[in-house]
């Protein structure tokens, strides 16, 4: 895929529009964490973010996406599962788990993302950490959506940040850009090096989401083509954030 065609630079209406999307997708992050404890299943959590996404008249871009298609609103990941897990009936949390939770918003044809891990009841202090660095990571990136940097700027700080704290960060799924589809260019890898890569300019807007992993930075794919895992079965976390570039200091969207 090419993705430099794929860049739309967005106007401040349709900023405005995705920082509405963003709004929701928040409410509805929120919504799903708060029923993060031992014996919810993963679909129960699909469900409660879907009653959100309905009372506002809104979709997920999730539904549908891609090949076989994907059944569910969000996805639902838990602790060596990094991202693209499916919601199932049969999935239950469990007392010490990390779970990732993926959504995203579609309103009025623009596409808001953003995805958290959290802890259900107490975790290791392993798994603690790996929450604090890959949030840490994310921020350290957001820092450099800004003119003047480039994407390799914002891999680079996300890689450095993780490596410096001992964790992994995957190279096979990057941050991209969002706004009137869920995948739009640039790609932005979770890695990379200062002053490369494609210019910022104001009017991006950028899903950025750092995948980390405690054991190596490998992973492979379940057979149900969609869940991805750490290969090594090590815990992982994932956050994101759409993040806009601004003549000044970059807009997270996706915050309430
Ligand atoms: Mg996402
Ligand atoms: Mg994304």
């Amino acid at each position: 895929m090419d993705w430099a065609r794929q860049i739309h630079i967005k106007s401040p209406a349709e900023i405005a529009i995705m920082r509405a999307a963003g709004r929701i997708n928040a409410e509805v992050l929120a919504t799903v964490k708060a029923l993060l404890q031992p014996g919810v299943s993963t679909a129960d959590l699909n469900a409660a973010a879907e009653d959100v996404l309905r009372k506002h008249k809104c979709t997920s871009p999730f539904k549908g996406y891609g090949k076989p298609p994907f059944p569910t609103s969000i996805t639902a990941c838990i602790n060596k599962e990094m991202v693209h897990g499916i919601p199932k009936k049969d999935r239950k949390l469990k007392e010490g788990d990390i779970v990732s939770i993926d959504c995203g918003t579609i309103l009025d044809g623009y596409v808001a993302d953003s995805a958290f891990t959290a802890g259900v009841g107490k975790i290791s202090e392993e798994a603690q950490r790996l929450l604090e660095v890959t949030e840490g990571a994310l921020h350290a990136g957001i820092q450099k959506m800004r003119v003047g940097f480039r994407t390799g700027d914002v891999g680079a700080a996300i890689q450095e940040y993780v490596e410096r704290h001992g964790f992994h960060v995957t190279r096979e799924y990057t941050g991209h850009g969002v706004g009137r589809q869920m995948h739009e260019g640039p790609q932005v890898p979770n890695y990379g090096k200062p002053g490369t890569g494609m210019p910022l300019r104001q009017g991006m807007t950028i899903a950025l989401e750092p995948m980390v992993l405690v054991g190596t930075h490998k992973t492979r794919v379940l057979a149900d083509q969609w869940t991805v895992v750490s290969a090594d079965g090590s815990l992982t976390a994932h956050h994101e954030h759409s993040v806009a570039v601004t003549a000044g200091d970059p807009l997270i969207l996706t915050v309430p």
